[in-house]
C-alpha cells in the first residue's frame, strides 16, 4: 500500500506520473473518489508520464476515451454513467483486455464485479485543507 498526500492539481498529477512509470500494458487502475477528488487530474499525469502529449479530459459523455502513448494504448473510462455491469456489454468491455492495453477506470464502484482480481486501486479523498488530497493506491506487488 503506498499513502500520498497533495497539495494542489499538479502534486496529483505528479503521483498518476510516478504510477505510470511502475507498470506495463495489460494493467487496470480502478479508481475510487467523489466528484472533484483528482482522478482526471491523476490520469493526465499518468498519461503525459507515458509522452501523450495533448489534452487529457473527462470521458464522461463518451465513457472512454482512448490514447496512444510510448508504451503503449491507454483506453480512460468514466463510469459515472454506466449504472451496472450489464451496460458495459454495450461499450464492448471484453474487448479492452487485449493485454496490451492499459485501462483507466474512474468511478470502478459503479463496475466493481466486472473488474479482475488482479488491479491497482486508486482512492482519493480530500484532506483538511480546500487542495488537500490523500491518495491510496493498492495491488499489483507496487
Ligand atoms: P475527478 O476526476 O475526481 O472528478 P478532477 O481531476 O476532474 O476530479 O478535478 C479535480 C479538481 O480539484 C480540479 O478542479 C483541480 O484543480 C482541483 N484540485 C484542487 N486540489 C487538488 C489536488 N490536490 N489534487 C487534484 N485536484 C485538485
Ligand atoms: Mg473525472
Amino acid at each position: 500500500m503506498i499513502q500520498i498526500q497533495t497539495h494542489n492539481v499538479t502534486e496529483t498529477e505528479h503521483a498518476g506520473g510516478s504510477l505510470a512509470k511502475k507498470l506495463s500494458p495489460g494493467a487496470l487502475v480502478a479508481f475510487t473518489g467523489d466528484l472533484g477528488a483528482g482522478k482526471t487530474a491523476f490520469c493526465r499525469g499518468f498519461l503525459h508520464a507515458l509522452g501523450y502529449t495533448g489534452r487529457v479530459t473527462s470521458p464522461t459523455f463518451a465513457i472512454v476515451n482512448e490514447y496512444d502513448t510510448e508504451l503503449c494504448r491507454v483506453c480512460h473510462f468514466d463510469m459515472y454513467r454506466i449504472l451496472d455491469e450489464d451496460a458495459l456489454y454495450d461499450i464492448g468491455w471484453d474487448d479492452y483486455f487485449d493485454g496490451d492495453t492499459i485501462l483507466l477506470v474512474e468511478w470502478s464502484e459503479n463496475v466493481t464485479g466486472a473488474l479482475p482480481e488482479d488491479r491497482i486501486t486508486v482512492d482519493i479523498r480530500r484532506g483538511k485543507a480546500e487542495d488537500d488530497r490523500v491518495i491510496t493506491i493498492e495491488g499489483g506487488n507496487l
